[in-house]
C-alpha cells in the first residue's frame, strides 16, 4: 500500500508509544508501574461532572456554534480576568477538542512551507510534529546547558530571514520548568524586535510550586498582546483529559483563521464537554487548588527519592507533574536503552529524553499514587545499584 510522503513523515507519539507498551505488559499480569502518562490519576471535578450531565439531560446533544459555545468562550473570559487580568472577548477565543488541534490549527494557519519556528528543548513531543505537518522547520534551542530556560544569545541565534514564530510552554513538559519573569521579558522583547507571533502554551499554569509562581507572558509584556496566541485547556488542571476540551485566546484575526479551519476538521468540540468544561472552569478552583497540594507533596517525595540513587541527578521541577532527570552519567547513558530495560527488567516505565530533544535524559510523570511512586523509585534504585 503507497503513503503519502507527509503521514510517512511523521513519527507516532513517543509518550503515548511508551504507555501503550505498560499497558499492555500490565494487561498479560506483568506488575507494571508507570510514570509515563502525562495526565493526572484524579476524578474530574463534582461541577464539571454535574454539568456535563445536566446538558444531557437537557438534550445538549446538536452540533454548536463552531468556535464553541458562547458560554464557555465567556467563562474562559471570565477566568482569564479574574487569574491574570487579561481583557479578552468571546470572539478572541476558540474552543477545540483539547489543546492539541489547537496548536495543529494556530501552526497551519501562521505557517508557510519553509518557514521557521523556534522551538525551546527540551519540547513537548507534538510540536515538532505538528509543525512538520504545516510544512515548517524547527529551529532548536537548547537550554540543558543553560538552567533549562534560553538565553538572549541563544535566541537570538536560533533567528533567520525565514523565522516567523515560537513556541513558549511554561510549565514546562517535560522538565517542570517555570519561566521566570525576566525570561519571559526577554522573550517578549526579541519577539517583538523580530517581528515574533509567539504560540504561549501555559496547559500546566494551575501547577506551579510555591515559592515558584507561573506568569503569563502578558502580565509582564502586555504591549505584545497582538502577537500573542495563548494555549490552555482543562485536561491537565481539571483532571479531564478525556472529556477533550482545549481553549485558546488571542487577536481575532488569528481565532477566526482557526475557526475556518475547524469548520472542516472537528466543526465543534463534543457539545456534553463543552458543557462540562463550563462548570470547571467555572467552579472548581478549589478541586484544582487540593490537587496541586496533592502534587505538590508526591514532588517531594520523588525529587528525594531520586536524589538518593547513584549516577542520576534532577533540578528540581517548579511547576506541571513531570520530574526529567539526567542519566548522562550512568553506565547507560543511552535513554532510550535505559528505559526499555527499566520496562522490562523492573517493570517501570519512563518515557525517554530523546523525544523531546533531549537523550541522556528521563522523563518521569508523578501524576500517580504515593505508594506506586514509593514502590517505582525503589525498583528504579535497584536497577540503578546492579549496573556496572
Ligand atoms: N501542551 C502540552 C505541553 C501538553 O503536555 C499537552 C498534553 O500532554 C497538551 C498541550 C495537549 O493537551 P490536550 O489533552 O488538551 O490536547
Amino acid at each position: 500500500m503507497k503513503f503519502s510522503k507527509r503521514i510517512l513523515n511523521i513519527q507516532p507519539s513517543a509518550t503515548l508509544s511508551i504507555s501503550g507498551k505498560a499497558k499492555t505488559m500490565k494487561a498479560e499480569g506483568k506488575p507494571v508501574i508507570s510514570f509515563s502518562a502525562g495526565e493526572p490519576d484524579f476524578n474530574s471535578p463534582k461541577s464539571a461532572r454535574e454539568a456535563g450531565i445536566d446538558a444531557i439531560n437537557r438534550g445538549e446533544s446538536h452540533y454548536t456554534l463552531n468556535p464553541g459555545i458562547i458560554e464557555l468562550r465567556q467563562e474562559v473570559c471570565s477566568y482569564y480576568k479574574r487569574r491574570f487580568g487579561l481583557d479578552y472577548t468571546p470572539a478572541e477565543v476558540i474552543i477545540a477538542p483539547g489543546a492539541k488541534p489547537l496548536l495543529y490549527e494556530a501552526l497551519q494557519a501562521l505557517v508557510d512551507e519553509g518557514d521557521e519556528v523556534i522551538l525551546f528543548a527540551p519540547a513537548w513531543v507534538s510540536y515538532v510534529e505538528q509543525l512538520h505537518m504545516a510544512g515548517g522547520v524547527e529551529k532548536v534551542v537548547d537550554t540543558i546547558a543553560t538552567g533549562l530556560l534560553p538565553t538572549r544569545e541563544s535566541l537570538l541565534a536560533a533567528i533567520g530571514p525565514k523565522t516567523v514564530g515560537l513556541i513558549l510552554n511554561s510549565p514546562s513538559n517535560p522538565t517542570g520548568a517555570i519561566y521566570p519573569e525576566e525570561t519571559m521579558k526577554m522573550i517578549a522583547e526579541v519577539a517583538k524586535e523580530k517581528d515574533l507571533w509567539i504560540i504561549f502554551d501555559e496547559i500546566y499554569e494551575r501547577f506551579a510550586y510555591a515559592p515558584a509562581k507561573h506568569v503569563n507572558i502578558l502580565n509582564v509584556a502586555p504591549e505584545i498582546k497582538d502577537r500573542v496566541l495563548i494555549i490552555n485547556g482543562v485536561s491537565k488542571a481539571y483532571a479531564m483529559t478525556g472529556w477533550r476540551i482545549g481553549y485558546a485566546l488571542g487577536p481575532k484575526e488569528i481565532i477566526a483563521k482557526m475557526s475556518t479551519l475547524q469548520t472542516h476538521l472537528t466543526s465543534n468540540a463534543c457539545s456534553i464537554a463543552q458543557w462540562a468544561a463550563c462548570g470547571a472552569v467555572k467552579e472548581a478552583d478549589a478541586d484544582v487548588d487540593a490537587m496541586r497540594d496533592e502534587f505538590a507533596k508526591r514532588r517531594r517525595v520523588i525529587v528525594d527519592l531520586i536524589r538518593e540513587m547513584p549516577y542520576v541527578s534532577v533540578k528540581e521541577p517548579e511547576g506541571a507533574f513531570y520530574v526529567f532527570v539526567d542519566i548522562r552519567k550512568c553506565p547507560i547513558p543511552d535513554d532510550m536503552e535505559f528505559c526499555e530495560r527499566l520496562l522490562n527488567e523492573k517493570y517501570v516505565a519512563a518515557v525517554p529524553g530523546t523525544a523531546f530533544f533531549a537523550p541522556g535524559f528521563l522523563r518521569l510523570s508523578y501524576a500517580c499514587s504515593m505508594e506506586n511512586i514509593k514502590e517505582g523509585m525503589a525498583r528504579m534504585k535497584e536497577f540503578l545499584e546492579g549496573l556496572k
